[in-house]
């Protein structure tokens, strides 16, 4: 069914979300894009999740995006006994590089790289930097560290020693292993975490082949250094504001975002901003002000689709932190200030004739006051085109390959459905016309289409037709 929001809705799926009844509450509240977190979960837990959320696809007839957030090179706790330990302020700690569970008085990291690279004097932070330890003595096989600030340790929270560069790959052993099921699962999109350079990506495209599109999680201090050749190299960002909030000070990361997201922009990359958006609603059935109003931002500055991390894995009300995002996002949508700082120049290099007829098509949609743009595409390269130029619209995209639609979820503005190739000019208007009507746009509404000709055959988004809907077609 059409809808007036235009930005996308990331939820990460978890206990408290892994229900097909959650599943199917989340995707009518408007989540676009269900997000499978590797750092936790069995791979018999995720392959379930992404059947309920196929089947909840099929019920409500709308492409929804999966996406496989893999770990990465995250220095994270083990178990903890008791699943909970609570450290104190002056607490003095063993630290111990082994796999066994946390115990009172030794903390256990199954990462030796950590122990090896801390000096004295070095900072730990766990938990996106909600405990704070320092490092005062180093032996060999293990450290002693000072409780700063202290908290309850909770079973595989990151850690991360500051200021150290481990000498670890972007795609571990768990990774490799996780990706493979993901993709023999059929996910749409993978993440992958704390890229630092382009090489981290290249390496996991190759192993993707084709299969995914691949979002760079940016939380490192290098990707922020190297962000324009990151993100031409991926297909999608995730601003990571968790780790890169520990990586980097905290006032350095909305500067940060409103770069990542002009780059991306710029570049038509689709970009995610990430953690903590509702962070209060974990508990609480509103969000703050605050709260309320990051998402908006993230909105005002083009992001497009904002996530929601524990909110919707392990909250009380992942329902209500959905609808309630669909609601600022509508909001922020409806503001006439909003468009006026939505328009960009974006860079294709070389131009090609799709980029265009989409610039064309959303002039057109803007001048006309158009309801919809139907693009016709293949692989979804189109649609990602006439996205990044912001119509005030939705784009209706039509396609034959399920597998483009569903990645096209998370993009901006665009309502995927699959639908036979075209073969002639009188079918790509008739067809458009019909979808456009089954899909809510009142009768007399203009749209404008989009398509390639010759029909049926891949290649360029050459051809514009102007429309005004009527009853029937
Ligand atoms: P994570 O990534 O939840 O996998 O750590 C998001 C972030 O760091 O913000
Ligand atoms: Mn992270």
């Amino acid at each position: 069914m059409h809808r007036r929001r235009l930005a996308k809705i990331v939820a990460t799926v978890g206990p408290a979300s892994a229900s097909s009844a959650m599943l199917r509450r989340l995707a009518e509240a408007g989540v676009d894009c269900f997000r499978l977190n590797f750092s936790h979960g069995a791979h018999e837990r995720h392959g379930e999740v992404v059947e309920r959320v196929r089947a909840v696809e099929a019920e409500l007839g709308r492409p929804i995006a999966i996406l496989a957030d893999l770990q990465g090179p995250k220095i994270r706790l083990g178990d903890i006994e008791g699943g909970e330990l609570v450290v104190r302020f002056g607490d003095v700690l063993r630290l111990e590089a082994s796999d066994g569970a946390t115990t009172p008085g030794v903390l256990r990291l199954p990462h030796p790289e950590i122990v090896a690279a801390a000096r004295a004097g070095d900072a730990i932070l766990i938990d996106d930097g909600k405990l704070r330890l320092t490092v005062t003595e180093t032996h060999g096989d293990h450290l002693v560290v000072r409780v700063d600030v202290g908290g309850a340790l909770k079973p595989r929270k990151g850690a991360t020693l500051i200021g150290a560069a481990l000498p670890i790959s972007a795609l571990t052993e768990k990774d490799a292993i996780d990706l493979a099921f993901a993709l023999e699962v059929g996910v749409d999109w993978v993440a992958l975490s704390f890229v630092q350079r382009v090489e981290d990506l290249t390496e996991v495209r190759a192993r993707i082949d084709g299969r995914a599109g691949l979002v760079a999680k940016i939380e490192k201090p290098s990707a922020i250094a190297d962000m324009e050749a990151i993100v031409a190299a991926s297909d999608a960002i995730m601003v990571a504001r968790g780790d890169l909030g520990v990586e980097l000070p905290a006032e350095r990361v909305p500067i940060e975002q409103r770069r990542l997201i002009r780059v991306a922009r710029t570049l038509g990359k689709p970009v995610i901003v990430a953690t903590h958006m509702l962070e209060s609603m974990v508990e609480a059935a509103a969000p703050t002000r605050a709260e309320a109003s990051d998402v908006a931002s993230a909105i005002y500055q083009g992001a497009d689709a904002v996530m929601l991390s524990a909110e919707s894995a392990v909250g009380r009300h992942p329902e209500s932190a959905a609808a309630i995002m669909d609601r600022i996002i509508g909001a922020v949508e409806a503001d006439p200030e909003h468009w006026s700082a939505l328009w960009r120049p974006a860079i294709a290099d070389p131009p090609q004739t799709a980029d265009a007829v989409s610039l064309a098509a959303r002039e057109i949609a803007q001048v006309l006051g158009c309801e919809g743009v139907v693009a016709y595409t293949r692989t979804g390269a189109t649609a990602q085109r006439v996205s990044r130029e912001r119509p005030p619209c939705p784009i209706l995209v039509l396609t034959p390959d399920i597998r483009a639609a569903r990645r096209l979820a998370l993009v901006w503005g665009v309502e995927a459905a699959v639908a036979p190739d075209i073969t002639t000019f009188d079918e790509m208007v008739g067809h458009a016309e019909g979808h456009a009507l089954s899909q809510g746009l009142p009768i007399d509404a203009r749209i404008v289409i989009i398509a390639g000709a010759p029909f049926g055959e891949p290649g360029k988004t050459n051809t514009i037709k102007i429309s005004r809907l009527a009853g029937f077609s």
